[in-house]
């Protein structure tokens, strides 16, 4: 028979006489540490739905959902929780992580348990996208774009996709558009195009 060694008794004295060194979760509820990496939540005012947090995730547990109905395009991002490895690869790299409030930050919650894998996500709602005016094909969201000119400032007005949807946005593109038609040499490149046509429209034709 093996005997405990002296430092396993003075342990088990210890514990005796201070209580046991575990947790009494879920009787008591616990306080996470201050940087605990815990349920990633998108806010959907912080979120532009660029899709970067669904390339570096390395569990592929977020995907993004684009619709196109009736000629309204529309983006949704996902995030499978019961996929996750609470890496934090993508608050870590989020493109609007400086800003407040971030597109995704992790909260404190741990207890995500469940029976239901449907219910397990945590998404933005559906944003608007923008598409190319000649193919049609998906450029990104309005807000992506939108958050580009902010970034960009005054140089944003060298990018026409960029200065049409900002334009488009304040109900001023039309005018802008015939304005075009009768003073600039080449109209047909002011338009909100993908980087294919707009490589057409500047180079080939
Ligand atoms: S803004 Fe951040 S959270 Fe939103 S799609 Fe881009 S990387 Fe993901
Ligand atoms: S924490 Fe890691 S695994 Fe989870 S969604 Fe973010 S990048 Fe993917």
């Amino acid at each position: 028979m093996r005997y405990p060694k002296l430092r396993e008794l003075k342990e088990a004295v210890i514990a005796l006489i201070k209580g046991p060194y575990t947790e009494a979760y879920p009787r008591k509820p616990i306080q996470s540490p201050k940087r605990f990496r815990g349920k990633p939540e998108y806010s959907d005012e912080g979120c532009i739905g660029c899709t970067a947090c669904a390339l570096v995730c390395p569990a592929r547990a977020i995907e993004f959902r684009d619709t196109v109905e009736n000629g309204k395009a529309t983006r949704k991002m996902i995030l499978h929780l019961d996929e996750c490895h609470y890496c934090g690869q993508c608050s870590a790299l989020c493109t609007t992580r400086e800003d407040t409030p971030p597109g995704i930050r992790h909260t404190a919650e741990f207890d995500l348990a469940g029976f239901d894998r449907a219910s397990m996500v945590s998404a933005t709602e559906e944003k608007e996208l923008v598409l190319c005016e000649i193919c049609g094909d998906i450029i990104t969201t309005k807000a992506h774009l939108a958050w580009i000119a902010k970034k960009l400032g005054s140089l944003a007005f060298s990018n026409p996709t960029l200065f049409m949807s900002s334009l488009k946005g304040m109900g001023f593109a039309e005018n802008v558009l015939q304005a075009a038609k009768d003073y600039v040499l080449r109209p047909d490149r002011i338009k909100i195009l993908c980087s294919k046509c707009r490589r057409k429209a500047t180079i080939e034709r």
